[in-house]
């Protein structure tokens, strides 16, 4: 923990200063009107995360309710097939199958600490909505999910959760009615009602202080994942770490206690889509420039004159135009090493998993995990892939592509 290195400015531990500038990515790029919103949560996040009331509840949630710590699973089969000391982080196996659970408490225990009754969000393959609506029927909260029409309409089982949970779903139809649109759908939600409502967004997007604090509610990844290498080999640290981008959640979890420790080599897998070459993709820090999008400032894909364009992943929870500003520093300053791994790269990737380890990941997983083909690790170096999530949700897509994959391999 680095809470008192004075480099961070007071209270980070984050490379973040206090106005929420990761190098020149982040900040606040808000509408006047969600000034007092963001200003209050600023100080709310500020008060709470230090809280040992807060501390002591979010805790005993995340061990009782989630199921943490979620294991560090040694995967020989894996190891031997790639010549490297693999280990897996098991945020597959909590409760309702990934790591956006973390950030979902975290975020509803401090929308009730400021006496919010109503909590909205936005979610693209429906994982976060799920997340979110969990927490709040387990608190009693009233929930407003907003989600593109076109998500809905491809992620029937999560939409059918969300609804038993007592969520309201609103299908979003402008734009492409995909993630982008749905986001921008609930900021409006919340500009229209800022005394009662709390906004819970899904990564380590938007506004700041957003990405700091939903990162921090993940940092219980790595700061188990610390301990649980003391154990397995005798030492806190792994030479890499590895996972996968979407917004970066799950990343930033994974890599939080670790960023200062330069013995350890971050990587992260971005969506390639068809190709980072092709129209289709969503390798938003290979193919992205500098502008805003969601209240912060970071990579985007865009068109030339700046229209952000719509990206393409085969997976739903990667598929989206923007990045956290934390990896757009991370990255542009070398910290971390970015590759892009095609749609394909991520479906050869899974099986072998479920063939080696009998594991279904979920396909964002899988991309973290397709790192393993295209990087040469040296024999005995220790690699963690953070597992973010199980693939119940993405059978009909491995199902569709089964044969292609095994007719190839
Ligand atoms: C949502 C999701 C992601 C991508 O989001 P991040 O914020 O980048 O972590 C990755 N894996 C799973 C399983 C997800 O549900």
């Amino acid at each position: 923990m680095n809470n008192t290195d004075t480099t961070y400015g007071l209270g980070h531990d984050l490379p973040v200063d206090d106005a929420g500038y990761y190098g020149r990515f982040g900040g606040a790029y808000i509408p006047e009107i969600l000034y007092r919103n963001v200003e209050n949560l600023k100080e709310a996040y500020a008060r709470y995360r230090n809280d040992p009331d807060f501390q002591r509840e979010f805790d005993s949630l995340l061990r009782d309710y989630v199921g943490r710590p979620s294991p560090l699973y040694y995967a020989s089969r894996l190891s031997a097939h790639y010549g490297a000391e693999i280990y897996l982080k098991r945020e597959d196996l909590n409760h309702t199958g990934a790591h956006k659970i973390n950030n979902a408490i975290g975020s509803v225990l401090l929308a009730k600490r400021m006496g919010k009754t109503r909590i909205i969000a936005e979610t693209g393959a429906g994982q976060h909505g799920v997340a979110t609506a969990t927490v709040c029927a387990l608190m009693g909260l009233k929930c407003v999910v907003y989600m593109g029409a076109t998500d809905v309409a491809r992620q029937t089982p999560n939409v059918e959760r969300m609804k038993m949970l007592g969520a309201e779903v609103v299908p979003v139809t402008s734009g492409n009615a995909t993630l982008k649109d749905a986001t921008n759908e609930a900021i409006r939600d919340w500009c229209c009602n800022p005394v009662d409502t709390f906004y819970v967004i899904g990564s380590t997007v938007g506004p700041h202080p957003y990405p700091e604090m939903v990162a921090y509610f993940q940092s219980v990844i790595s700061k188990e994942m610390k301990t649980q290498l003391q154990s397995h080999i005798g030492r806190e640290y792994p030479d890499y770490v590895v996972a996968c981008i979407g917004g970066g959640s799950n990343a930033a979890g994974a890599f939080y206690h670790l960023i200062d420790d330069d013995r350890v080599k971050l990587v992260a897998a971005e969506a390639a889509g068809k190709g980072v070459d092709t129209d289709m993709s969503a390798a938003t820090i290979r193919l992205g420039r500098e502008g805003i999008i969601h209240g912060s400032r970071t990579l985007v894909m865009q068109t030339p004159d700046g229209q952000i364009t719509e990206p393409y992943s085969i997976s739903a929870g990667l598929d989206y135009p923007g990045v956290g500003p934390l990896h757009a520093y991370l990255a542009t300053s070398g910290r971390t090493e970015v590759i892009p791994v095609t749609d394909r790269g991520a479906l050869r990737a899974a099986y072998r998993l479920t063939e080696l380890e009998g594991i279904i990941p979920a396909l964002e997983s899988a991309h973290a995990l397709g790192v393993l083909d295209m990087k040469k690790f040296s024999a005995g170096d220790v690699v963690v892939l953070n597992l973010s999530g199980r693939g119940d949700k993405d059978m009909a897509t491995y199902l569709k592509y089964r044969d292609m994959i095994c007719d190839n391999d």
